[in-house]
């Protein structure tokens, strides 16, 4: 009964667009955690292009996910389009998405980028770096997500929650990396070394080091590109992290063709063109991102962050080891 009435009110939650058309029926059905104003431009461009047209529900990926699977073969969707790697992997171990076997796809977007198994495929790049007041700290004292585990940061370090799924997907590959011992060492000496309670966002997080309250922290570039074109006089800077090691950890947005999709192909060429360098030159700018194609500069804005070693392991692996992340997170004390 309990089942029934939170998949009844994840049903209810979600906005709607692209259905002031008169058509009966658009081409693709989308459900997308990017938000519209991310999404928007690009369907308007496919269109004006190709004339197929989309209709699209967004809302976060949870509420995504549990409509995905509430509705089964009866979905209207198409395309999930979602952030971070560990909720593409959830998505397609959940069974709601199906592989696609495209040259296309796999010509555009690296092997790091997309699932080993072709359900789901980065669309753009995001890295999680860290960020330093560049009043108290100089960029020669950091290094390394590891570092931040030392001493010196002991009353000096910000972090956001380990609710969310970028740290999960962060800590994941720590994991993957170098086991699980090194790793929770790590995490209970960053929990050792926060200066203030953890933050419910990146902004609230650098918005911290500027105000005084701490001196580094960890943070998805484009939450600080954001910041930084609101307010350039903001007293923090980027820092690429591992550069002498591993490199610094990458993410994804990506997207995925459902299991029950009652528009494939028309699913598969509307991913394929995200993925050309047509498209990925809007997808990335729109969120200040990567693009995934690597064929595709950054936008100015993103390439004068300067260039730096990502992470080479497979974004996939997010997936793989975020339960395990979640209870290494909860076990150190990392709220
Ligand atoms: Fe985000």
């Amino acid at each position: 009964m309990k089942k029934t009435v939170s998949i009844g009110l994840a049903l209810l939650t979600g906005l709607w667009f692209g259905l002031s058309d008169a058509r009966a029926e658009e081409d693709v059905v989308i459900y997308s955690a990017r938000k519209e104003h991310l999404l928007k431009p690009l369907l308007d461009a496919y269109r004006a292009k190709t004339g197929v047209t989309s209709r699209y529900l967004t809302d976060n990926e949870g509420p995504l996910l549990a409509r995905l699977q509430a509705e089964g073969a009866n979905t209207p969707a198409d395309l999930l389009i979602t952030v971070d790697a560990g909720n593409l992997w959830h998505a397609a171990e959940q069974g709601v998405l199906s592989p696609v076997e495209s040259p296309l796809l796999l010509a555009n977007i690296p092997e790091k980028y997309r699932d080993p198994g072709n359900r789901w495929f980065g669309l753009s790049v995001r890295a999680r770096t860290l960020v330093y007041s560049t009043e108290r700290v100089k960029a020669t004292d950091l290094s390394s997500y590891e570092d931040l585990a030392e001493a010196k940061w002991k009353g000096r370090l910000c972090l956001r929650s380990s609710e969310k799924i970028y740290n999960q997907s962060l800590v994941a590959l720590m994991i993957a990396r170098q086991g699980e011992a090194a790793t929770e060492k790590i995490v209970r000496s960053w929990v050792g070394n926060l200066a203030v309670p953890v933050f419910s966002n990146d902004t609230k997080l650098m918005e911290a080091i500027a105000a005084g309250k701490c001196d580094v922290g960890i943070v998805n570039t484009y939450y600080y590109g954001a910041l930084k074109k609101e307010k350039p006089d903001t007293p923090v800077a980027l820092f690429w992290a591992n550069q002498n090691t591993n490199g610094t950890h990458v993410n994804i947005s990506g997207a995925g063709v459902t299991k029950h999709a009652k528009h494939r192909d028309a699913a598969i060429k509307l991913l394929e063109w995200l993925a050309t360098p047509e498209a990925q030159g809007i997808f990335a700018e729109l969120n200040l991102e990567f693009p995934a194609n690597p064929q595709v500069k950054p936008h100015a804005t993103v390439s004068g962050w300067g260039a730096f070693k990502g992470e080479e392991l497979n974004v996939s692996l997010a997936g793989q080891h975020q339960a395990d992340a979640v209870r290494l997170m909860d076990r150190a004390g990392y709220k």
